[in-house]
């Protein structure tokens, strides 16, 4: 057994705190075997190791649910299956083919990177984080799932399920992002690509955010920090509150910003727009005109000679 001990006590811990790495692992490991990854295996995302058809994913499911996702990705996949081919559809037909999964500005970066990638690097997505990470919006996150999920490289997809475990189970104790990072690739010691949908289907499965399982969690006896914690006495907080509990409240959607700009571009997937069109005179003009401005200088709507809003060319 090799104990995970980290590299400096957290903060609110007086002393380091340390858990079984083999025990966690092999627990954690053994559980997903034993039935959440036949389930989870059959989300469409999960049976490519593509790195383009990855990076597809990635960007589709940062902001969107995945039930969503899971209906709209194979078509998407299937729309643009290189990044050439999406390159040379045309920023216009991505922002279609995005329409109804929200935060559009996705699309867009979707399709500067697909640029990105067949002007300056033969197409092909790097294997390498620096490389990675120099690419037009692809962040850590991004850049170590393409690398774990694609590649098998040893590296930990610090995501929010992931970081939420890592700080109740491994911690015991709220983990900034560096940290949590290097716990994260210390726990890689099996495939990568296993391990870190194991570790991300136990958060969102087991160690929810607002209501964690500890009822019937494998780890909750013998190999989790926290309950550990708890047991002795200590009273120590959830140490994942800060990224669950004290999160705000999701604004609304309906009458929100988001809601009108989806409004915008899904009118202009049509056809040209004119801000006073039947279909959009019920709302607020000066609102309107500030939004689709906005809309134009992020490059997701262009305007006519004559003041008609469409999608970019
Ligand atoms: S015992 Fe509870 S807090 Fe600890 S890992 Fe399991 S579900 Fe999470």
């Amino acid at each position: 057994m090799v104990p995970l001990v980290l590299d400096a006590p957290p903060r609110g811990l007086s002393s380091p705190s340390a858990v079984d790495r083999a025990d966690l692992v092999g627990r954690l490991a053994s559980w997903w075997r034993g039935g959440p990854r036949a389930e989870r295996d059959a989300l469409p995302w999960r049976a490519t190791r593509d790195p383009w058809a990855v990076l597809v994913s990635e960007a589709m499911l940062a902001q969107t649910q995945a039930a969503r996702v899971a209906e709209r990705y194979p078509e998407f996949l299937a729309a643009f299956p290189t990044p050439r081919a999406m390159a040379e559809s045309g920023v216009a037909a991505v922002i279609r083919a995005w329409s109804g999964l929200g935060y559009n500005r996705r699309a867009l970066a979707l399709f500067r990177l697909a640029e990105r990638l067949v002007a300056s690097h033969g197409e092909a997505v790097p294997a390498s984080l620096d490389e990675l990470l120099a690419l037009p919006g692809v962040g850590p996150y991004t850049a170590r799932a393409v690398l774990a999920f694609a590649f098998e490289e040893r590296v930990g997809v610090v995501d929010t399920n992931i970081a939420r475990v890592l700080a109740r189970a491994v911690a015991g104790a709220p983990l900034r992002p560096a940290p949590a990072q290097r716990l994260a690739d210390a726990l890689v010691t099996g495939p990568p690509r296993e391990w870190n949908l194991a570790l991300m289907d136990f958060g969102a499965l087991v160690c929810r955010a607002r209501d964690p399982r500890c009822g019937s969690c494998p780890l909750a006896e013998h190999a989790c920090a926290w309950q550990a914690a708890r047991r002795a006495g200590e009273a120590v907080t959830d140490p994942a509150r800060a990224r669950s509990g004290t999160a705000p409240p999701a604004a609304r959607f309906v009458g929100s910003d988001r809601e009108l700009r989806g409004r915008l571009l899904r009118a202009a997937c049509s056809g040209a727009v004119r801000l006073e069109a039947a279909t959009l005179s019920d709302l607020d003009a000066v609102r309107l005109a500030a939004l689709a401005a906005a809309l134009v200088a992020e490059g997701l709507l262009a305007r006519t000679e004559d003041g008609a809003l469409t999608l970019p060319r």
